[in-house]
């Protein structure tokens, strides 16, 4: 009998109660390891001293101070690291407790620096369809996944989606990425005009896309033209990294392998690597200005903003990267996984594409190569792969994405940044196997 709502609804669970590394350990004495950092969010393994003891110092001197009252050391020291290593134009932060409460902030971010500007007529915000950008009300509405938005559509604000840059599924046949690139991009502005571009504050994307499709990075180009574009017309861009950032992809940033700057960044996960909730908004100068020479006060808040101990723990996060140079890592070990994956899956007749940067790569599953077809979504096929997955000791994050209006399944997979040549050689054989184990558990005829 459990009285957490998620459980008792799910069923039956393993009972994590330690972990070292990249392994987590169950109550039953089982072990497994983890490739998908949770949902990406465990970058430097479990157990790491040098977090652990960031932990133990803070907490003996100070826990928490509302800031409302007093700002504090840790909090302090985190803005700073975060504005030395942030893209340009990046100049203050706003450190908050997770992914979708930094995506709030900067949709009203957003929008009230438009109205300290002069501006208030301006309302809409444009993302694209098949994004993840959080659960709370504005984050969902933002985001484009009809699954998760279903139900709640008659309470979220109304917003507006283009289609993402989703090579695989959405490039023509013979179509150059340039071509595709800025194919993809015009819809951005087809859709600035219609809304009229004095009525729009932002445009949201996920640099890579993580959660709703499986590691889809942009086409080279496609950023540089939306940044273009909303130059162009006075609009926001808002990168959302809540996943993809904070080293996962091989750079610190994602957007700096595209050449780009947000004007509004959002981070978490990979942030405090999982040792305390905490997210954070990074804002540019030219949004700070508005503010700082309008009404001086950005309206919003929350109890834990700038918490001293999750501020501890992002900081020796980020202290434990740069002193042991692990995206370097990240960026050799992440092509080798892809080798490896290549490998493995270029040939298998149900693995329709294998993506992704650094140490975030995906696959997308499907019932026929040629056609692209997707499994039916009743078999729930992700929900197979990451329950083989656990039998075979390995933790991948498997999901079900909405493609072309249809519930395709994919598979992300998000090492820690200490993973070796060596793990990713069980990594992958362990995920073939529960590939292979979850595609032979469907009712033939295996397919649509
Ligand atoms: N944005 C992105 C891109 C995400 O992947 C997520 C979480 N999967 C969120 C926002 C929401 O973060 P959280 O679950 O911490 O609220």
């Amino acid at each position: 009998m459990t009285r957490l709502l998620h459980r008792a609804i799910r069923g039956t669970m393993p009972v994590a109660i330690g972990g070292a590394g990249i392994t987590l350990n169950d109550a039953d004495g089982k072990s497994y390891i983890d490739a998908s950092g949770g949902a990406a969010v465990s970058c430097l393994g479990h157990g790491h001293p040098d977090v652990i003891a960031a932990l133990h110092r803070q907490a003996d001197r100070l826990a928490y101070a509302h800031t409302g009252f007093f700002t504090s050391e840790p909090a302090e020291a985190l803005a700073e690291r975060l504005i030395e290593d942030a893209p340009p134009g990046i100049s203050h932060v706003y450190l908050v407790s997770g992914g979708s409460e930094a995506v709030e902030a900067a949709l009203k971010m957003a929008r009230q620096y438009f109205v300290e500007k002069g501006e208030p007529q301006r309302r809409h915000i444009i993302a694209r369809r098949q994004s993840y950008h959080g659960n709370t009300l504005g984050a969902l509405a933002a985001g484009g996944n009809e699954l998760r938005r279903a139900q709640f559509k008659p309470l979220l604000i109304e917003t507006h989606h283009i289609d993402p840059c989703y090579a695989y599924r959405l490039q023509k046949p013979g179509e150059s990425d340039q071509a595709y690139a800025a194919r993809a991009a015009q819809q951005l502005e087809d859709k600035i005009i219609e809304l009229g571009p004095d009525q729009v504050i932002a445009f949201v994307a996920e640099t890579v896309v993580g959660a709703t499709a499986g590691a889809v990075p942009p086409v080279a180009d496609y950023l540089a033209r939306i940044r273009s574009i909303c130059d162009r017309y006075g609009i926001l861009l808002i990168l959302d990294e809540v996943m993809c950032g904070m080293g996962r992809t091989g750079t610190l940033h994602a957007c700096t392998q595209d050449g780009v700057a947000p004007d509004l960044m959002t981070l978490a996960k990979g942030l405090g690597a999982g040792y305390q909730p905490i997210g954070a908004v990074l804002l540019s100068q030219h949004i700070f200005d508005a503010f700082a020479g309008g009404s001086g006060f950005f309206q919003h808040g929350h109890t834990y903003m700038g918490h001293p101990m999750a501020a501890a723990a992002a900081l020796a996060v980020q202290d434990v990267i740069r002193r042991d140079n692990l995206l370097a890592n990240v960026a050799a070990i992440g092509a080798e996984l892809d080798r490896r994956l290549q490998e493995r899956f270029a040939d298998h007749r149900h693995v329709g594409d294998i993506r992704g940067r650094g140490l975030f790569r995906g696959l997308e599953l499907v019932a026929d190569r040629a056609t692209k077809q997707t499994f039916n979504p009743a078999l729930k096929l992700h929900a197979r792969v990451k329950q083989a997955a656990m039998a075979h000791g390995l933790m991948v994050y498997a999901m079900g994405g909405t493609i072309d209006g249809r519930h395709g399944d994919h598979v992300l997979l998000a090492p820690p940044f200490i993973v070796t040549r060596a793990d990713i050689e069980v990594i992958v054989e362990r995920l073939g196997a529960a590939i292979d184990d979850a595609i032979a558990s469907i009712p033939a005829p295996a397919g649509v």
